[in-house]
């Protein structure tokens, strides 16, 4: 506010201070004259005082001087007679001394008094005068003071705001001046005094030594420097802070800076963020393969593109330069129009637009793009940019491609599944949730005959009267379980004929899990049923013949343990009732002395998981024996269990049928040994007649040296020694005779074939000199026992061995040579074979030669070899015959090994 100016106050004129003071002198007469006449009194003199006062009080000092000339004239009339009347006076100058006396004196005085009151009227006014100035001067500085005040207020709250403090540097004093700013930039306390130590103190350490370099260069230059760095805070905070300064003269010439120093941490975090959030932008970009762009619509150039824009247009952002132009040629020619309208139908109508275009690759690659772009207005309305993206959508477009031929192929397969589902030759239905049909297929309807309009209520009509109630009752379980299940019933085809089905119903559920549909089959079982009642059949058939045939089939799976029997089996094992039978109970059956073997053989074979057979004995209760042969198959069930199926075969009267047989084979047997023996008494007669020749002749010898006149006992016992020898070989022979005629019971023990062979060789060296055949033996000297009977064997070997001597017989034109040959064959088993160069077998006689009674010669039996197969046989072995190379015929057994020596 505008004070006044008190040395400009409005004055009166001049003027009017003149006429002022004749005024008061003229009121001062009046005064005078009306207090004379009222009061008698002559106050003449104070009264013009009083108006000279006045005059130069209010006109200063030459007012006061016109008044007081008024007055002195109108004193001086007062005085001159009349007096105290204001009539006209002639005579003027008419007057005592002491009127004049008065006048001076007045004159004197009033002068006076005009010079006092002007001067401290002027003294006064000057004074004011001076007062108002120093007030104005006063409010002036207030006001400046004030404007400071609030630019200072204003600079500090611009550098709080801008986060900037200012600084001033001496450097020849080094004094330092910090703002407010500076201060909290910084972290002082005002306190603190701030110094170039202080200010690299605070600087972060990495920093450190550049800016203790920006400063000291600056204070060597005194050149404007400028530099950001960063600054670690007492709380392990990191500020970034940019200092400007620029360098000035102070008044003695020395070098000062003054500067800023902003806080730019919060601008370098954001540029940081910025930087972060611009790479997300770009990976997100690259991840979704989304490009994004800018185009100028007035320049017709693009000023922004995306790494990834670039990228999609098959650019390395790195390295590649983009064309600003637009870029129709990459768009696919058969898409490039319409790609042209849609950007020009954007820019018409203002609009944003959307759309899918191929565009070919440098490489001659097609990718598929999805381009979205919005147009931006000026305030004037009109379209300053397009700013869009571009998606890399080959893939979902790929995909797409992909689904669409999948859904045409789900389509074409539904379409042949439909035709499958035609034609198959099973009934095919569906049923919703409460199991009425809503669909059959075509075979359904044509076994049938109902439309698929009658399907809900023909279709339960079709079934069996006699199976319609439990197929409804089964029907309704189904679906109560809620899980696929199957039932058996008879339906009616169109012509009326009723065929066995099996009907198979699957549920099918919704994604809440409730079900939504039944879909089912129905198979023609006919055939199968008819096969179950063939089998029914056939299996009371098989129990049947396994009663006729004595033998028992069962089944064991080992590892569940579950067992089964037939009929037929538990009858053999004497149990009627097979439902309370046990293992154990099968098992006591068995006759004590086969026990540990019937165990041993069970254990063996259900831990081999292999085939077995073998025989053994029951002892049934009545104390009588039966004789079984069991044969187990080892397989392996569905699950690739181990079981056991096989059959019991109650043998006994086979056995005691072999046993009578076995018996008449040993009789038989027996005879053609005698029959043997018969033919080799030569032989054996030859073998006793020499050691009894030696006998009788060392007898003689004996004798004589017994004779003699000192008789030679040394001499004679050695005679007689050798007489026993003698003695014990022929009674050898004669013991080796009679266990050949005599009948003895089988008795199977370790033998060495070759010593049978020997033995049987002094038997019918007689029949080999005889018919002049020279013998060879080839006898493998370690040959391994064999388990046998001694007799039975020897009995073999003279059969070969006297048929090859009489092969022989014939032969005259080359010598007569048998070989007895014993080894071992490629098996491992021992071989015994007889060589002879004879007549040799025929072809068609080969077949026969091992039937009983056939024979070529005129005095044989044709026993021989019928009777050597079956003792070989009984002996675990084989006879064969086989040709030779030469003339003749080779005849040969194998017999296996005592188990002992089998390893
Ligand atoms: P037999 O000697 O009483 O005829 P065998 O059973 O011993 O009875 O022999 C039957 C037949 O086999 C003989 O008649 C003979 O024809 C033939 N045969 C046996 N051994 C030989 C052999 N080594 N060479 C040729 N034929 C043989």
């Amino acid at each position: 506010m505008t004070k006044p100016n008190l040395s400009h106050w409005p004055t009166f004129p001049t003027v009017s201070h003149y006429a002022m003071a004749v005024l008061s002198v003229a009121v001062a007469i009046i005064a005078a004259e009306i207090m004379t006449r009222l009061l008698n009194t002559e106050p003449i003199a104070l009264s013009m005082l009083c108006a000279v006062i006045f005059a130069a009080w209010f006109g200063g000092f030459s007012p006061a001087l016109l008044a007081i000339a008024l007055a002195v004239l109108a004193f001086h009339y007062y005085l001159l007679p009349p007096i105290n009347s204001f009539t006209w006076k002639h005579n003027l100058l008419a007057g005592g001394v002491s009127e004049v006396s008065r006048l001076i004196l007045f004159s004197i005085t009033s002068l006076f008094i005009a010079f006092m009151v002007s001067a401290q009227k002027e003294a006064t006014e000057a004074l004011r005068r001076s007062s108002g100035d120093l007030q104005a001067a006063v409010e002036d500085q207030k006001r400046i003071e004030a404007a400071l005040l609030q630019s200072e207020m204003h600079l500090t709250e611009a550098q709080r705001l801008s986060r900037t403090g200012s600084f001033g540097w001496n450097v020849s004093s080094g004094e330092i001046f910090w703002s407010d700013e500076t201060f909290r930039i910084f972290q002082s306390d005002h306190a603190t005094k701030p110094t170039v130590e202080l200010i690299v103190q605070r600087t972060h350490p990495e920093d450190r030594a550049a800016v203790q370099q920006t400063i000291d260069q600056a204070s060597i230059d005194g050149k404007d420097f400028d530099h950001e760095y960063r600054l670690l805070m007492p709380d392990g905070s990191v500020k970034h802070v940019h200092a400007v300064a620029r360098a000035a003269r102070d008044a003695s010439g020395g070098v000062e800076f003054r500067g800023a120093v902003t806080d730019v941490t919060f601008a370098k975090e954001t540029e940081r963020k910025l930087r972060r959030s611009e790479a997300y932008l770009a990976e997100s970009e690259r991840l979704s393969r989304t490009g994004s762009w800018a185009w100028d619509v007035r320049r017709r150039e693009f000023v922004f593109r995306s790494p990834e824009a670039h990228r999609l247009l098959g650019l390395d952002p790195e390295r590649d330069a983009a064309p600003a132009q637009p870029l129709w040629d990459c768009v696919h020619r058969e898409d490039r129009d319409r790609v042209i309208e849609m950007v020009r139908q954007a820019l018409r109508e203002k609009t944003d637009f959307e759309g899918d275009y191929r565009i070919v690759l440098p490489d001659g690659s097609t990718r598929y793009v999805h381009a979205v772009g919005h147009p931006v207005l000026s305030d004037d309305g009109e379209v300053t940019e397009l700013v869009g993206t571009h998606v890399d959508v080959t893939e979902q477009h790929l995909a797409k491609v992909a689904l669409q031929e999948a859904v045409d192929e789900i389509k074409k397969s539904e379409d042949r599944l439909r035709l499958v589902i035609d034609t198959i030759p099973t009934l095919v239905w569906r049923a919703g949730p409460e199991g009425i049909p809503d669909f059959l297929n075509q075979p359904a309807l044509d076994y049938t005959g109902i439309s698929l309009d009658q399907a809900t209520t023909a279709w339960p009509r079709a079934f069996h009267p006699d199976d319609r109630k439990g197929m409804l009752r089964k029907w309704s379980a189904i679906r109560d379980s809620g899980i696929r299940g199957e039932l058996e019933a008879r339906l009616r085809r169109f012509d009326g004929e009723y065929r066995w089905f099996l009907f198979q119903a699957e549920p099918l559920r919704d994604q809440s899990g409730n079900i939504a549909k039944w879909y089912g089959s129905s198979t023609d079982i006919e055939d199968r049923k008819r096969a179950e009642e063939e089998l029914r059949r056939s299996e009371a058939k098989l129990t049947e013949a396994q009663r006729v045939s004595q033998t028992g089939s069962f089944g064991w799976n080992v590892s569940s343990g579950e067992r089964f029997g037939s009929k037929e089996f538990f009858r053999i094992l004497g149990y009627e009732d097979s439902r309370s039978v046990t293992f154990d109970m099968v098992l006591q059956r068995v006759h004590p002395e086969d026990r540990a073997f019937v165990e041993q053989t069970i254990d063996r074979a259900s831990r081999d998981g292999k085939d077995a057979q073998y025989e053994h004995r029951l002892l049934m209760p009545d104390g009588s024996v039966k004789h079984v042969n069991v044969v187990a198959h080892a397989a392996r069930d569905q699950a690739g269990q181990l079981e056991f199926i096989g059959a019991m075969v109650d043998v006994t009267s086979t056995r005691r049928a072999e046993e009578k047989l076995h018996n008449t084979q040993a009789e038989l047997a027996h005879v053609a040994r005698v029959t043997a023996l018969g033919e080799l008494t030569a032989s054996i007669a030859h073998e006793v007649n020499q050691p009894l020749a030696a006998v009788v002749a060392n007898a003689d010898a004996c004798l004589r040296w017994l004779d003699r006149e000192t008789p030679d006992l040394v001499a004679a016992r050695r005679s007689a020694e050798w007489v026993i020898d003698d003695a014990s070989r022929a009674s050898e022979v004669v013991r080796r005779v009679r266990a050949l005629a005599n009948k003895t019971d089988i008795e199977k023990v370790p033998l060495d074939l070759n010593n049978v062979i020997r033995e049987v060789i002094a038997l019918v060296q007689r029949e080999l000199s005889s018919h002049r055949v020279s013998l060879r033996m080839e006898l493998e000297p370690t040959l391994p026992k064999i388990l046998g009977d001694r007799v039975q064997l020897q009995q073999v070997i003279i059969n070969l061995v006297m048929n090859g001597i009489e092969a022989m017989q014939p032969v005259t034109d080359r010598p007569r040579e048998l070989v007895v040959r014993s080894g071992r064959d490629e098996t491992d088993q021992v071989l015994l074979s007889v060589t002879d160069g004879g007549v040799g077998i025929s072809a068609e006689n080969a077949n026969r030669l091992f039937n009983a009674f056939f024979t070529t010669k005129a005095s044989g039996l044709g026993m021989g070899l019928s009777i050597c197969r079956s003792i070989v046989e009984a002996h675990g072995g084989r006879l064969s015959v086989s040709g030779n190379e030469g003339p003749g015929a080779t005849f040969q057994f194998v017999l296996p090994l005592h188990q002992e020596d089998a390893l």
